[in-house]
């Protein structure tokens, strides 16, 4: 059996997403700055992608801006509320300690050119607290970051209080949604959100396409200097194969929303029950407010690695922690931000389900990893500590 359970790290391209970016390269290959008919078809064809986006977040078409993913997005959002807020003296940015490394090594970067920054504590839940939110707003306070749906443990933020209190305060708000775009209903108008990134990878799209959201009237800060494409704010001949691509995997993935969720919702709490039974274990992350597609648990006395290589030979694709620390031997920074101690973090394993997902899939996935964990238990060293009495059992 083959099970791809690693949708939070990328998604399997569409169909539909796979067609449009070969029609665009067969049929749209013209430079949308080009004026000739070619180019201006290409052009159409940009437009007409942004139109659509922008329905589906509730945005206006000139509200988009087209990049190369989330990363990009994320770090012109950060450096345009800096920028921004630097120019009416305020350099206080609030943010979590469970971002994407997006969003901390941008934080970690601006606080090295003069800005501070809140890193709010994300609880044992891995949900940020809007009252601990509001009495860190301080009168210089320039820009509040809190991701709308964490990437390891699939947490999802109360982003409409956010916003509201974000508001209030007369604070920037930006989201890095993109675990929830194309996963879960986004209103930026409702919402009161300034600025949001996404990225086309996660939700069937391809990589390196994703489009960053900013609010009429703020004004974008440049990330890349160059020629004069959307609207002067991010150069660079437009990506048109991926972002026609992006446009139809994000229509199709807001049509299916209701039905695809309801289905993974389902098979994902048949796995956390499965996996409740090993010993030891424990899931991380509230347990409701959690992405449909999202399972991740800790199991006492082992390596994640460990556990990855083993499923992987059973034709399972999974994660510990997050893909993009994996090959580094840190605990996950989500793990440890809610409480986890180092050893049970390492412990860790992500199933991030897909769409079409079966009960028999999910009972083949409970049935390994409980074999799994049992055979690396059987030689561990710290699980015979453990069961010897020599060191305390946590979970
Ligand atoms: C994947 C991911 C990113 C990075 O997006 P890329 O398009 O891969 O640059 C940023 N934030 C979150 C929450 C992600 O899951």
């Amino acid at each position: 059996m083959q099970i791809y359970a690693d949708n939070a790290a990328t998604t399997k391209m569409s169909e539909a997403a796979i067609a449009a970016m070969n029609d665009c390269m067969v049929n749209w290959y013209g430079n949308p700055s080009s004026l000739y008919t070619i180019g201006q078809k290409a052009k159409e064809k940009l437009e007409e992608a942004r139109e659509e986006i922008a329905k589906i977040i509730n945005a206006d078409p000139k509200e988009i801006y087209f990049t190369s993913g989330g990363s990009e997005a994320d770090n012109q959002a950060l450096l345009t509320a800096a920028l921004n807020g630097r120019k009416k003296g305020k350099t206080h940015i609030i943010s979590s300690a469970f971002e994407h490394h997006a969003i901390l090594h941008t934080l970690n970067k601006l606080e090295k050119n003069g800005f501070e920054v809140t890193l709010l504590p994300v609880h044992e839940n891995g949900i940020i607290d809007v009252k601990e939110l509001e009495a860190a707003i301080r009168e210089d306070t320039c820009l509040v970051t809190i991701m709308t749906a964490n990437n390891e443990i699939g947490t999802i933020q109360p982003v409409t209080e956010i916003g509201e209190v974000c508001r209030r305060h007369n604070v920037a708000f930006h989201t890095d949604a993109v675990q929830a775009v194309g996963h879960l209903h986004i209103d930026v108008k409702k919402q009161n959100i300034d600025m949001l990134s996404a990225s086309a990878h996660k939700f069937h799209g391809p990589k390196g396409v994703g489009f960053l959201y900013v609010r009429k009237g703020i004004v974008l800060q440049n990330l890349i200097e160059g020629g004069a494409q959307e609207r002067g704010k991010r150069a660079g001949t437009e990506n048109l194969p991926g972002i026609m691509a992006m446009k139809t995997a994000l229509i199709e993935s807001a049509a299916n929303m209701e039905e695809n969720n309801a289905h993974m919702s389902q098979i994902r709490d048949h796995l956390i029950r499965g996996l409740s039974e090993i010993p030891h274990s424990a899931l991380n992350g509230d347990a409701k407010h959690r992405l449909a597609g999202n399972v991740n648990f800790s199991f006492e006395g082992i390596e994640g690695e460990s556990i990855l290589i083993l499923l992987d030979q059973r034709g399972i694709s999974a994660s510990s922690g997050s893909a993009c620390t994996s090959g580094a031997l840190d605990p996950s920074h989500v793990l440890l931000a809610i409480g986890r101690i180092h050893d049970v973090a390492h412990g860790s394993l992500r199933l991030s389900i897909g769409e079409n997902i079966t009960v028999e899939e999910a009972n083949y996935i409970i049935e390994s990893v409980k074999e799994i964990v049992a055979y690396l238990r059987s030689f561990s060293p710290v699980w015979r500590d453990l069961t010897e009495g020599k060191r305390e059992f946590i979970l």
